[in-house]
């Protein structure tokens, strides 16, 4: 993996004001912004308002898997090639690969979907770290130290989205593995994967990734539902889901479908603040630790519930694949 730690705050800044610049005039041109029917609310409540995001359009997705080796290489995960044999099968990201996109038939359609962290807003991982080695940066990024970890994992156990992994087989320094949202790349890696995003956008080729500025990003979101009510499931994922996330959905029907829960607005991370609390303010107290860990996995277990007996709401008429990569 690449450690370069150094990069700075202000050059991811500085990515994201580029691609919101795109993400702007693609939203001046949308002729369907201001219509308002749809089920999103205000957003006057959210954190960190100038962060960085990424959308992934579920429909633009063609299953292509470039995002997985942009990421793998560009952080030196050691698997080269890319397959898409296995498209069907429902992999999670790995010690090895932070990113990866699994295919959810609908009425035998296909409907690839990406998965990574999903740098929530107000991370439950962070929370549930009682060391901070992870953080969420005012810019977005939720990032790992480490120098700081001790490698209890608690941070497993609370991620709503079962996003980290642990460096198993390496028995000597394990490491939480995650998307750090290229946060660790150098600037030359950076300037050789192009100008502004982190690498899987960069790649992908058929503009299902946009970086950005978040509210840009969740307006744009609105907007493509807006212009084309056919395409699209009236809701941006992520918006408000366990808090709210840095890495923003759209797609075909109802999100249940592509394994990303209903979550509350309520962010995971209140629960295990309860964890921290447990520990530090009452001097390690088995009964608060353990009932936060019991209402953690509840919460994990209500949402797993509700996914799976979610119905699928609005199905488009076929056109699950990209028809236009223009919009972008
Ligand atoms: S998805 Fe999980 S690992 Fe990523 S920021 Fe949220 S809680 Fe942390
Ligand atoms: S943001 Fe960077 S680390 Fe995260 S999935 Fe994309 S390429 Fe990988
Ligand atoms: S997100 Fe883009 S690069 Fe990744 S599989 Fe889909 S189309 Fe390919």
């Amino acid at each position: 993996m690449n450690k370069n730690k150094k990069n700075s705050r202000r050059q991811f800044l500085k990515l994201g004001a580029g691609s919101a610049a795109g993400a702007v005039i693609f939203l001046n041109s949308n002729p369907a912004k201001g219509n308002t029917s749809v089920d999103y609310v205000k957003t006057d409540h959210i954190l960190h308002p100038n962060s960085a995001a990424c959308l992934v359009d579920i429909t633009k997705c063609i299953g292509c898997r470039q995002c997985e080796l942009g990421c793998r290489i560009s952080h030196d995960h050691k698997i080269p090639e890319v397959n898409t044999d296995n498209i069907a099968e429902k992999r999670r990201p790995d010690s090895k690969q932070n990113t990866v996109v699994n295919n959810f038939k609908i009425d035998n359609s296909d409907n690839f979907v990406k998965i990574q962290c999903m740098h929530c807003l107000k991370p439950a991982c962070e929370s549930a770290c009682i060391v901070g080695a992870l953080t969420k940066r005012a810019d977005g990024p939720v990032v790992y130290d480490a120098d700081k970890c001790i490698g209890c994992r608690y941070c497993m156990v609370a991620c709503p989205y079962e996003i980290p992994a642990y460096e198993y087989h390496n028995s000597l320094t394990p490491e939480v593995v995650k998307c750090d949202f290229c946060t660790s790349l150098s600037s030359d890696d950076k300037k050789e994967s192009g100008p502004a995003g982190p690498s899987c956008a960069k790649v992908c080729p058929t503009g299902a990734l946009l970086f950005g500025n978040r509210e840009t990003i969740i307006k744009i979101a609105r907007g493509r539902i807006e212009a084309d009510k056919d395409r699209y499931f009236p809701h941006v994922y992520g918006e408000f889901e366990a808090g709210g996330t840095s890495w923003i959905y759209l797609g075909p029907a109802d999100f249940s479908n592509f394994n990303l829960p209903p979550f509350e607005k309520v962010p995971s991370s209140q629960l295990t603040e309860a964890i921290q609390h447990g520990i530090f303010k009452f001097g390690a107290a088995p009964v608060a630790f353990y009932g936060a860990l019991a209402a953690l996995m509840h919460f994990k277990k209500r949402n797993n519930d509700n996914k799976e007996t979610g119905k699928e709401k609005s199905i488009k008429d076929g056109d699950k694949k990209i028809e236009d990569s223009s919009d972008v």
